[in-house]
């Protein structure tokens, strides 16, 4: 077993360096100039925020944990400087995140997960931000845990990476509504603040360190996520980067989004 010492002195930094980095994505932003480059295609964008995020957050984990982002043997430290920055870049500010995944032994145990714009639409006076973070058999802190509607079908989903087997999986499970959004961990927010009830992306793309924070963090307080066979994701530091069956995540009612996903579907995304 991990440390809990060891484990909460990581929590506590992983939250205070999501803090600062918050600061950083702000201020980018600010001055104007978001420095955007393309990565391997259209619509995966890297801008100044994520390479200065990316630096700060390793350089400050480095220097507190020597052993670099692997510490001991077995605790791995997944970072997404900056999810959802193609909306970033659009302007859509509430659906960034800046995500610091902490997995034990292949398991992702603890998450922080910081919303540099939460309440950027409410006001002058409104407190910019926030840090959500859980730790897996403690619980997760930073916001009001919210069922969604009892008996209603809303599914969450991507927004700039869509296809027709995304959204074909969507059709089949007969949704009341689709609410399309940037961001990993964007979207987990909105299941466990019961704005939506499952996550539903069925296609590759989505990497571990989109989904070891918000991972943590939903099966903290007592949700589900796996890819869309029901395979659970592995974070040991050997693993494969890309979550190639997609995500299905969902805070309550698992079975019933799983049992729906087609076989065809099911067919063309391998794990
Ligand atoms: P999205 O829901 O589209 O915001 O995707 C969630 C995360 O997965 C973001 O970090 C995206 O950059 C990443 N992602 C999803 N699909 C793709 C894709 N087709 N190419 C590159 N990144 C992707
Ligand atoms: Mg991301
Ligand atoms: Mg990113």
């Amino acid at each position: 077993m991990a440390s809990p010492a060891l484990l909460m002195r990581v929590v506590a930094s992983a939250y205070s360096v999501a803090e600062k980095a918050a600061t950083i994505v702000r201020n980018v932003m600010a001055a104007g100039d978001l420095g955007i480059v393309e990565k391997t295609g259209a619509n995966d964008l890297q801008t100044k925020a994520d390479r200065l995020v990316q630096m700060s957050i390793c350089a400050s984990l480095a220097r507190k944990f020597p052993k670099a982002t692997i510490i001991g043997e077995e605790l791995v430290i997944w970072v997404d400087p900056l999810d959802g920055t193609k909306e970033y870049t659009e302007g859509l500010l509430d659906h960034v995140t800046v995500l610091i995944g902490i997995a034990y032994g292949g398991k992702a145990i603890a998450g922080v997960i910081n919303q540099p714009y939460y309440n950027y639409e409410a006001g002058p006076d409104a407190v910019l931000g926030r840090t959500i973070w859980g730790v897996l058999g403690i619980g997760a802190f930073g916001f009001q845990l919210t069922e969604a509607p009892a008996g209603k079908h809303i599914i969450i989903t991507t927004r700039s990476h869509s296809s027709s087997l995304v959204n074909d999986c969507i059709s089949a499970l007969n949704p009341d509504s689709v609410i399309r959004v940037g961001g990993a961990g964007n979207k987990i927010i909105q299941l466990i603040e019961g704005k939506a009830s499952a996550y539903v992306f069925a296609s590759p793309g989505c990497k571990k360190w989109d989904t070891c924070a918000p991972e943590a963090i939903l099966h903290a307080v007592g949700g589900k996520i796996t890819d869309i066979h029901g395979n659970s994701f592995q974070y040991n530091k050997e693993v494969k980067h890309m979550n190639s069956a997609g995500v299905l995540a969902t805070l309550r009612n698992y079975d019933y989004y799983a049992s729906r996903i087609p076989n065809t579907v099911k067919q063309s995304l391998v794990p």
